[in-house]
């Protein structure tokens, strides 16, 4: 049976780093897939999926005129599966079209992302992931400034954590980590 997976985890947990080895073992059996991303990641060249590995590939853009059940409908093959980075900023049509590709087409959807923004707040495609997945799982990484769980990501402006502002901006000089409970609520003076 075809599922709608989603795995979330912070910063740096290697989420695209999977989405290469997952294609690349379907690909391995001469399977398609079809990888996917959302426009708003701008941390690459737009429309491709990066790891910070040093792997990448291109990718199929998902904006917000983006159909994903009618993107897939019409290709011209059937993939075996269609892999999702950046999943945090889908919207929730997103989700429900993705979910529809499960249970319409049979085809499994795997969805990666982010789940809290730095507000500590669910991103809306994370939000609606959670309801709608079949399998959730978490991907773990650790905190940057000891050895718990990192469960939350810290905006850091100008060398101070940011927990307030818009969800999503584009184009900023931010950087973000990955850091446990603790060091989210208090930061360590220097970075
Ligand atoms: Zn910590």
């Amino acid at each position: 049976m075809a599922q709608l997976f989603f795995r979330y985890g912070a910063m740096n947990s290697g989420k695209t780093i999977e989405i290469l080895k997952v294609a690349h073992n379907y690909e391995e059996q001469n399977k398609p897939v079809v990888i996917m991303t959302s426009a708003l990641d701008n941390r690459d060249e737009i429309g491709y999926v990066s790891s910070r590995v040093g792997l990448r590939r291109q990718a199929e853009i998902i904006d917000e005129q983006t159909d994903l059940f009618e993107y897939v409908n019409n290709l011209s093959f059937t993939p075996a599966c269609v892999l999702i980075d950046e999943a945090q900023f889908l919207k929730r049509e997103h989700v429900l079209q993705a979910a529809k590709i499960v249970d319409t087409l049979h085809i499994p959807v795997m969805a990666f992302g982010l789940k809290n923004d730095f507000r500590n707040e669910l991103f809306e495609g994370s939000k609606e992931l959670l309801l709608q997945a079949d399998k959730i799982e978490e991907m773990k990484t650790i905190c940057w400034f000891c050895h718990r769980k990192a469960l939350m990501n810290m905006r850091i402006v100008d060398g101070k954590p940011v927990y307030t502002g818009e969800q999503i901006q584009i184009g900023g000089n931010e950087s973000y980590y990955p850091v446990c409970r603790r060091h989210y609520n208090n930061p360590p003076s220097q970075f």
